[in-house]
């Protein structure tokens, strides 16, 4: 049974919307199913995933494109205008090419597009009177510009020995760990920055410009304020304490950066003939950008179901964050 017809007041807010209630597909479920973390670790890490994908361009970029920690020993104009013309090419690249594909060829037309809505025009709201306009303009200034600031403060860091860093001969089995475990971080400093950005003062004068994009697009995940795009960049900051290579500084830009555009497509997965060939939004954070005070997280980590701010998608979720809502705003 789909989704579209199994819940009738839900098909009235939605185009589309998985089978509901959303599942706990966190990989702290308790009691463990070994089942289940192996399939998670062959579905992330054993097949051509995001992460996968984002770890090999990783590679290839600390290979062939951003500087060596040899250049970073000292800050110079060349190697970090260098590295910010690579974070700008890469960012249009993907969530430029994903809103090409999805919102001007129709890819997909609305097959598996959770919002009925395409992104607003002619709108006082935005900057430009255009939603991806402004998007745009929030994502490639402060956005990037964040971006390769943390990055090459984080490799000067490095080059010159202030913040640990191990190679893949000297710690094989850490240095495989650590790309499975940055994505856990991540999701973990977002769950907790993202609930002070939600706290009233901070929301009204900083979070309020990303969620004004109640219906998301690619150019939406990075449209932040600045103050906002400085609080969620300082994940990075563990690479500063934590022995990493910077093809782990690199994964986890990719990660923050341009992964950002990949979660807010508006679409469930990219369907190449039909198939479900890349997982690209999900209806979790979509039920965020429509109701706010809830799943601040993501789905495969505890930590809303923990904190009490799940929301399956049912009705009753849509209750009780509106309920949590009131209160906050009391
Ligand atoms: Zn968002
Ligand atoms: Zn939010």
């Amino acid at each position: 049974m789909t989704g579209n017809n199994s819940k009738e007041p839900m098909s009235r807010e939605w185009n589309y919307f998985p089978e509901l209630p959303l599942p706990n597909t966190s990989i702290f479920r308790w009691p463990p199913d070994p089942g289940f973390l192996a399939r998670w670790i062959v579905r992330n890490w054993l097949t051509l995933s995001e992460r996968v994908m984002m770890v090999i361009l990783a590679v290839a970029l600390w290979v062939f494109a951003y500087p060596s920690l040899a250049t970073a020993k000292s800050f110079s104009f060349s190697w970090i205008a260098q590295t910010w013309a690579i974070n700008m090419g890469l960012t249009i690249a993907v969530a430029g090419g994903l809103h090409w594909y999805f919102y001007m060829q129709r890819g997909q037309a609305r097959r598996l597009k959770f919002d009925r809505r395409d992104q607003a025009k002619n709108n006082r709201l935005w900057k430009f009177s255009d939603q991806v306009r402004d998007n745009l303009f929030w994502s490639l200034t402060s956005g990037v510009g964040q971006i390769t600031a943390f990055q090459v403060v984080t490799m000067w860091l490095m080059a010159n020995g202030y913040a640990p860093t191990l190679s893949f001969a000297q710690n094989p089995v850490w240095f495989v760990l650590a790309l499975i475990l940055l994505p856990i971080w991540s999701a973990f400093h977002f769950y907790w920055v993202h609930r002070l950005l939600h706290v009233p003062f901070f929301y009204r004068h900083f979070h309020s410009l990303h969620h004004r994009n109640v219906n998301i697009g690619p150019w939406s995940g990075l449209a932040m304020h600045p103050v906002e795009h400085f609080i969620y960049l300082t994940s990075l900051m563990i690479h500063w304490i934590v022995p990493t290579h910077p093809i782990h500084l690199f994964f986890h830009v990719i990660y923050q950066g341009p992964g950002a555009a990949m979660t807010h497509t508006g679409y469930e997965d990219l369907l190449i003939r039909d198939k479900r060939r890349l997982k690209l939004g999900t209806f979790y954070h979509q039920l965020h950008h429509r109701f706010y005070e809830c799943n601040y997280g993501n789905q495969e980590m505890p930590w809303d179901r923990w904190f009490g701010t799940f929301h399956d998608g049912t009705a009753e979720g849509t209750d009780a964050t509106k309920e949590r809502r009131k209160r906050m705003y009391q």
